[in-house]
C-alpha cells in the first residue's frame, strides 16, 4: 500500500484518545481491509490509515459503481435506480421546505451523474454542480446539457451566495472534513439551508450487521456519522441541525447489499427482510435510521 493519511487526534474534538474498533472489509474494490476506529471522548468514527488523496482513486475504479457509471445491469441497480427516481424528488422537496423558497441558488457538491442537479434545474433552480470524477462530469453534459465543475471550482465560490448546500453521501467521502465544514458556512447565505445525508452507524442495520454493514464503505467512507456526532460537527462550524429526516430506502438497499457481499443464498430475499425489520424499528425512532439527511442552518 502506497500512503497513508495517519489521524492521531479526532477531527471533530481534538482528542488524542482514539482506539481501533474493528477492522472492515473493502467488498467492491480491493477486498483489503480497513479499520474503523473511535474517538473515546466524543465517540465519532472515522476509517483510520486510508489511502491519501493521490491513492483513493483507485478504490472508487469499480464497473459497478452506480452512482457513477450508471449501469442498469442487474436487479440491484435497477432496484437501485427506481428508489433513486423515488428519493430524487423528495430531495427537492427537502430544498424547497428547508429554504422557504421556491427557487434560489444552489449548490450541489459530488453532484455525481447529475440527476439531482438537473431536476434542480428544471424546477428553476440556479445550480452549481461539483463532482471530482471525470465520467460522471461527462455524463452529466451528455445526458442532461449539464456543466459540472471539478473540484478547482472551490476557490471561485463567492461567500453569501447560495441559498441550498446539498451534499447526498458525499460528506462521508471528503478528506479535508473541516475546511469544507468551514467552506459550507462561508458560501451559504447567512438564512441559507445545508443539508447533509450521511448512513447512520447507530442505526439498526449497523448494529445488526456489525462490521460487515455494506454502508461503513471502507476507504471510501472516510468518517462515519451518528446524530450525535452530526450535532458537535454541526456546532463546531457554526450550524444548529434544525431537522433529521430518515431515508428509509437506503436501509433496504445498504441491506440487501451487505446480504450480497457476505455471499448468503438468497442475499435479496434476506437484506430486503432485514431492510424492512430495521425499517420497522425506526418507525418513531430517527436515530435507528439507516441514513439520515440533516438539515442545518447557521446558529
Ligand atoms: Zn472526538
Amino acid at each position: 500500500m502506497g500512503r497513508v493519511v495517519h489521524i492521531d487526534c479526532c477531527p471533530i474534538c481534538g482528542s488524542n484518545s482514539l482506539h481501533k474498533e474493528f477492522s472492515a472489509v473493502d467488498h467492491f474494490v480491493s477486498q483489503e481491509c480497513f479499520d474503523v476506529w473511535i474517538c473515546g471522548h466524543c465517540g465519532f468514527r472515522f476509517t483510520q490509515n486510508v489511502p491519501d488523496e493521490q491513492e483513493i482513486d483507485k478504490y472508487y475504479e469499480s464497473a459497478d459503481y452506480i452512482s457513477h457509471s450508471d449501469t442498469e445491469k442487474g436487479l440491484m441497480n435497477r432496484l437501485y435506480h427506481f428508489a433513486r427516481n423515488m428519493m430524487l424528488t423528495a430531495k427537492a422537496g427537502h430544498v424547497t421546505r428547508a429554504t422557504g423558497l421556491r427557487q434560489g441558488w444552489l449548490l450541489d457538491i459530488g453532484s455525481g451523474t447529475g440527476y439531482f442537479a438537473h431536476l434542480m434545474t428544471e424546477w428553476g433552480w440556479t445550480v452549481r454542480a461539483i463532482e471530482k470524477n471525470s465520467q460522471a462530469r461527462h455524463f452529466a453534459q451528455e445526458h442532461f446539457g449539464l456543466k459540472s465543475d471539478d473540484e478547482e471550482a472551490f476557490n471561485t465560490l463567492q461567500d453569501k451566495s447560495f441559498d441550498c448546500i446539498t451534499l447526498w453521501h458525499v460528506l462521508e467521502h471528503l478528506q479535508h472534513l473541516n475546511i469544507m465544514g468551514d467552506k459550507f458556512y462561508r458560501w451559504l447565505k447567512d438564512d441559507g439551508a445545508l443539508l447533509i445525508a450521511v448512513p447512520n452507524n447507530t442505526s439498526t442495520d449497523a448494529i445488526h450487521y456489525g462490521a460487515d454493514w455494506a454502508a461503513w464503505d471502507v476507504p471510501r467512507h472516510l468518517w462515519h456519522f451518528s446524530p450525535a456526532t452530526m450535532q458537535l460537527f454541526a456546532q463546531k462550524h457554526g450550524f444548529k441541525i434544525m431537522k433529521t429526516i430518515p431515508m428509509p430506502l437506503d436501509g433496504f438497499y445498504v441491506c440487501m447489499l451487505t446480504e450480497q457481499y457476505l455471499g448468503h443464498k438468497m442475499s435479496f430475499l434476506r437484506g430486503f427482510w432485514q431492510g424492512a425489520c430495521a425499517w420497522v424499528s425506526s418507525w418513531g425512532r430517527k436515530e435507528r435510521s439507516s441514513s439520515l439527511i440533516y438539515v442545518l442552518k447557521k446558529v
